[in-house]
């Protein structure tokens, strides 16, 4: 690919035409009879939740029901579309750069919202992964949700609606895509998440497996922390396996506290000054209710998330 010199703008990136699913889109064609005014999208991939909010997008404003070959539909496609606003990371970069920060960049949109769309259809407005989005963004959000926007309608897309505040998402209508395939963690991960759920269960082997020099290093907890997401979302989702069994025996609320622990330890792990060994120790306290935790070696103190 040919690089842009930095002065001119950058095109809009050639976005891989990921298919919608037939029945997530003829759900869609029903929905947009009544478009509720918030659509939480949740489950498939990155990808595929993004082709799926353009191709809500297309629906709502395209006058074949989202034809998908038409100028407008195409337009959508290319996010060149007047009445679509895509808050995604170049979204917040671009503010960046322009010396504003990503919540008054999003404040700036509130005036755009008061206004019903240009074209006879909506104005779709999609937040990328909006289980990301910085806490005084998604209250801006939240604020905006509870007032009438007529003509307009918002998209958040997040791998599972748990991630999401919950206000936000009772606040919308959740469409769930097709959950990725069951992908098996790498024999090394599985093998670490094996002893996980052992620690849970009998307290024992795991501060003696992270303390050990050189156990685990960064991207083996990194596909620890994946492998654990993947098996999260299944049972959430009622899918069964091994581990997802397992870990549905934590409850809704261990559920939800094992997705915001996964995020944390995540997000501790992108700072390459974070000890493997601590965050994985953190990690597997974290989740387990306060009167039944063994006492972690040197994990007390939480990370900041
Ligand atoms: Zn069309």
């Amino acid at each position: 690919m040919q690089k842009t010199a930095a002065s001119q703008p950058a095109p809009a990136p050639a976005q891989p035409s990921t298919p919608v699913d037939g029945q997530v889109l003829a759900r869609m064609r029903t929905l947009a009879q009544h478009p509720p005014q918030s659509l939480v999208m949740e489950g498939g991939s990155a990808a595929e939740r993004e082709a799926a909010a353009l191709g809500w997008a297309k629906v709502v404003n395209c006058p074949q029901g989202g034809c998908g070959v038409c100028g407008l539909c195409r337009q959508i496609e290319e996010r060149a579309y007047r009445d679509l606003i895509v808050v995604d990371k170049a979204f917040f970069d671009e503010a960046k750069q322009g010396g504003v920060s990503g919540t008054d960049a999003v404040r700036r949109l509130l005036p755009v919202w008061g206004q019903p769309a240009h074209g006879a259809g909506k104005r779709v407005t999609v937040f990328l992964e909006a289980q990301d989005l910085h806490p005084s963004v998604a209250n801006l959000l939240l604020k905006t949700l509870e007032e009438p926007r007529p003509g307009n309608v918002f998209v958040l897309l997040a791998p599972q609606r748990e991630r999401l505040l919950q206000t936000l998402v009772s606040r919308s209508f959740v469409l769930t895509l097709p959950w990725p395939e069951a992908k098996a963690p790498e024999a090394d991960a599985a093998e670490w998440i094996a002893a996980l759920l052992n620690f849970w269960d009998s307290g024992q082997g795991w501060f003696e497996r992270t303390g050990t020099k050189g156990a685990a290093d960064r991207s083996l907890a990194l596909r620890i922390l994946s492998g654990l997401s993947r098996e999260l979302a299944h049972a959430l989702a009622g899918q069964d396996s091994p581990v997802a069994r397992r870990l549905a025996r934590l409850g809704p609320l261990g559920l939800r506290r094992l997705d915001l622990v996964l995020a944390q330890a995540q997000e501790a792990l992108t700072q390459p000054t974070a000890p493997v060994a601590l965050v994985l120790d953190w990690m597997a306290t974290a989740v387990i209710p306060k009167e039944s935790k063994p006492a972690p070696r040197s994990a007390s103190a939480p990370l900041r998330g």
